[in-house]
C-alpha cells in the first residue's frame, strides 16, 4: 500500500510533507548555528592548542567566509535534495521491510556513518577528490569554524554520493535530515580547540577532538588517519586509527589563506607545483 503511494505523483499530501521537510531543514540549520556559537564562547575561555593571534583571526574569518559563500546554499541544497531522495525512493532500500522505529532509526544512522566515513577515505586516496578535500585541511589553525571550511565543489560532490545511500540504506525522509544535523554537529564539535575530562574513554566510542586533531596533522601519515564523523567504530575496525598529538596543523604546501586563493587552489595540485617550479628558471643570487 504504501509503496503504491510512493510512486504516485506529487499530491496535496505530498507538498505538505516536502513543506515539513523545509520547516525542519531551517531547525536543523538553527541548532547547528546555536551549536557552533556554544563551541566558540568555550574555545574563548579555554583553549586547547595556543595559536598565534594572527593565524588564529585568518583562520576564522577564511572559514566563515566560506561558509557564507558555500555552506549556506550547499547545506540547504543537500537537505532538500536529500529529503527529496529519501521521500521518493526510501521504499526501495535495505531497511525498507523494517518497520519505522528506534531498531530502523539505529541502523540508518549506523550505515549512513559509514557511508560518510568511506566518503572521506576516498577524499584522500584519490587525487581528484583530494584535490577539494585538501583545502579543508590546509587550516593552520583547528577550531569550530574549520567544520566551515570545504570546497564548493568538495560539499557538492558528496550530495550525489549521499543520495545514492539514502536510496541504498532506504532512509525515511525525516529521519535523513535528523541524522544529517547530528553528523553536522559532530563536525563542529570534533573541530572544537577543546580539551575535557574522560575525553580518552568517550574516544572509544565517538570522535572526540582529539583523534580529529591528529587527522589535521601536516604529516601525510598521520592525517591520513581518523576518518570518522561520529562514531568511533569504523576507524578501528579498518585499522586506521590513531592516537597522537600532532607536532604541525595545516598543510606544508599550502600557503593560501583567503577564500578566493583558496577556490582557486583546487586547481593546483601538488604535481603542478612541482612543474611549474622545474619550468622557470632559477635566478642568480645577486652579490
Ligand atoms: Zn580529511
Amino acid at each position: 500500500m504504501s509503496t503504491q503511494n510512493q510512486s504516485l505523483p506529487a499530491t496535496i499530501g505530498n507538498l505538505q510533507e516536502v513543506d515539513a521537510g523545509m520547516q525542519f531543514n531551517e531547525v536543523f540549520f538553527a541548532l547547528a548555528i546555536l551549536a557552533f556559537v556554544i563551541l566558540v564562547i568555550m574555545e574563548k575561555k579555554r583553549p586547547y592548542r595556543h595559536f598565534t593571534n594572527a593565524v588564529g583571526k585568518a583562520s576564522f574569518i577564511t572559514n566563515t567566509t566560506a561558509f557564507v559563500f558555500n555552506n549556506i546554499l550547499l547545506t540547504v541544497l543537500r537537505a532538500s535534495s536529500l529529503f527529496f531522495i529519501a521521500q521518493q525512493f526510501s521504499y526501495i532500500g535495505i531497511l525498507s521491510g523494517l518497520s519505522s522505529g528506534p531498531v530502523k532509526w539505529v541502523l540508518s544512522f549506523i550505515l549512513y556513518d559509514l557511508a560518510i566515513y568511506v566518503w572521506h577515505v576516498a577524499s584522500h586516496h584519490y587525487e581528484f577528490l583530494w584535490r577539494f578535500h585538501k583545502v579543508h585541511h590546509s587550516d593552520k589553525s583547528f577550531n569550530v569554524s574549520t567544520g566551515f571550511r570545504f570546497h564548493v565543489f568538495d560539499l557538492f560532490l558528496e550530495i550525489p554520493y549521499k543520495c545514492l545511500f539514502v536510496i541504498i540504506i532506504g532512509v525515511e525522509a525525516h529521519l535523513v535530515l535528523a541524522i544529517e544535523t547530528v553528523e553536522l554537529l559532530f563536525i563542529f564539535f570534533h573541530h572544537a580547540n577543546l580539551s575535557f575530562k574522560k575525553e580518552a574513554a568517550l574516544s572509544n566510542f565517538i570522535i572526540t577532538p582529539s583523534l580529529h586533531r591528529t587527522h589535521h596533522s601536516a604529516d601525510r601519515k598521520e592525517h591520513d588517519s581518523n576518518y570518522g564523523i561520529v562514531l568511533a567504530f569504523w576507524d578501528k575496525l579498518f585499522g586506521t586509527r590513531k592516537e597522537v598529538v600532532p607536532g604541525k596543523i595545516g598543510l606544508d604546501i599550502i600557503e593560501a589563506e583567503n577564500f578566493l586563493q583558496l577556490f582557486f587552489l583546487a586547481f593546483v595540485t601538488e604535481r603542478h607545483i612541482r612543474k611549474i617550479l622545474e619550468i622557470i628558471p632559477k635566478g642568480r643570487k645577486r652579490t
